[in-house]
């Protein structure tokens, strides 16, 4: 049997069933141009991509492996593959988005295409309501999933001996319409330069895992507070399969063992899978309300000030200075500017949202457009319209002694809010209120 095993939000060898089946493989990696082309050369996840590939390349050799690595897009670079070698299926994990499931299908039409569980917890059909649809409320789907969860979901995969297929492993393989060329293997070579990345973006799954076992049984209280460092920072390698979720739910299992508190980060882990699950059965949410029809009222200078952190909010200028400068934000600042970005300026939720997955390191298409639709209040189970924070009380609460304001606010700082949130607050109040006469749910 040979074997195409297609890594894409898996790279890694440890706990990858890719990896735990016998027979001829060719492991690939695929650079595509319809993600890579709208992207600045400085996107830094790029790089952290690419060093990841390296990183995998070698680990594969060490089980007698290698990785094979094209530029193209996928339907043409399966064409090229199939008509230079023969190949009896591909395997790949499940990745539910639009896009994604569309290229998969385009794909499953040149050869057999065999999908492996492995991103998330649960099978995306796996935790349905008794009626056979899919949860629409947190909570019932939590509890749902507490009571399928089983030691399967923490199965180990190990890997086994597989015979590598001969190729030649050491250039990026271009492929378009005008057919194959070799390009070296670097990242200039696909149009990108390297970036910096932050000490935390160096670490390994491993050592975050290490560091963050310490702060586990504070994580409930700790994870709000945005100067604290208390939070697995492990979304990342989650989006990239760097770390597989089923060793990290092992580790989970081992810290429970010892008498920790896990339940608070295993919602959170829940939610993840939720978010995913939810846009599998509904692809339209990636662009579309789930619930009524607010649009949000499109405004370049409001716009413009929040990509530029020059709302004169604090709070929300710190969150999106982070954002810009080391491609993270914090959780509960995410939250605070998606609800001043949604209520008080009113801006569409679209906009943010691509604002996010421009810049976040950890950008992943379920998690940001349900936490964009649940900020916005249009979402599935989200959170009500009227309910909008308050960026200063909030600051207050979680950011007392504004340590971490001041730490991505620069001196001259500009205070002159260009909105008051009272008065913001009340208009959106009464847009929601004019446009509820008119509640849809989609
Ligand atoms: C507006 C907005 C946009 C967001 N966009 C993304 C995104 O693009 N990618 C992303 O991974 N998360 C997103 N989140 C969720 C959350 O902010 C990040 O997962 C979290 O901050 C990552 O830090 P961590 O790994 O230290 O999380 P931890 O607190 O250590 O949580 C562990 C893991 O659980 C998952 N998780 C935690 N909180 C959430 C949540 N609210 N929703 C879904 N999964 C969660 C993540 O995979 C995370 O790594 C968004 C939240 C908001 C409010």
């Amino acid at each position: 049997m040979r074997r195409i095993l297609w890594f894409r939000r898996d790279l890694r060898v440890e706990d990858n069933p890719l990896l735990s089946q016998e027979g001829d493989a060719l492991p690939i990696f695929i650079f595509d141009p319809t993600i890579l082309e709208p992207l600045p050369s400085n996107d830094r996840r790029v790089t952290f991509i690419f060093n990841t590939l390296l990183h995998l390349k070698s680990a594969l050799r060490v089980c007698g492996l290698d990785l094979a690595l094209f530029y193209g897009k996928p339907t043409d670079v399966f064409e090229w593959l199939l008509k230079n070698a023969s190949y009896h299926n591909v395997c790949a994990s499940g990745d539910y988005d639009a896009y994604s499931l569309q290229r998969d299908r385009e794909i499953s039409h040149l050869i057999e295409f065999n999908r492996i569980h492995d991103t998330y917890i649960f099978h995306p059909d796996e935790v349905l309501k008794k009626d056979g649809t899919p949860y629409q409320v947190f909570t019932p789907f939590y509890n749902c999933a507490k009571t399928v969860f089983n030691s399967t979901h923490m199965a180990e995969f190990a890997p086994v001996s597989q015979s590598l297929i001969d190729f030649d492993y050491t250039k990026i393989h271009h492929i378009d319409e005008n057919g194959h060329s070799s390009i070296p293997l670097s990242l200039q070579s696909i149009g990108f330069e390297p970036q910096p990345l932050t000490a935390n973006q160096k670490m390994s799954p491993n050592e975050k895992l290490k560091s963050f076992a310490s702060k586990l049984n504070h994580y409930s209280h700790d994870r709000d507070y945005m100067i604290l460092d208390a939070t697995s920072s492990l979304s990342a390698d989650l989006r990239f399969g760097t770390i597989s979720i089923r060793t990290l739910l092992r580790w989970l299992s081992k810290q429970k063992k010892l008498g920790i508190d896990t339940e608070p980060f295993f919602r959170q882990l829940i939610f993840r899978d939720f978010y995913a699950m939810l846009l599998y059965h509904f692809p339209h949410l990636a662009t579309q309300n789930f619930r009524y029809r607010f649009k949000g009222n499109p405004n370049d200078h409001y716009f413009k000030s929040f990509c530029t952190a020059q709302t004169g909010v604090p709070i929300v200028d710190a969150g999106v200075r982070e954002l810009l400068e080391t491609g993270k934000m914090h959780n509960r600042v995410r939250m605070i500017c998606a609800s001043f970005f949604t209520k008080n300026l009113l801006l569409p939720w679209q906009w943010g949202e691509a604002f996010f997955a421009q810049h976040l390191m950890d950008y992943d298409a379920a998690s940001n457009i349900l936490s964009w639709q649940w900020s916005a209040g249009t979402g599935v189970d989200p959170q009500p319209y009227f309910r909008i924070f308050n960026p200063y009380t909030q600051a207050h609460k979680f950011d007392k002694d504004k340590m971490y304001i001041k730490k991505y606010l620069p001196k001259h700082y500009n205070t002159l809010p260009i909105v008051d949130h009272q008065e913001s607050s009340k208009k959106a109040l009464v847009y929601f209120r004019s446009s509820i006469s008119d509640i849809k749910i989609i």
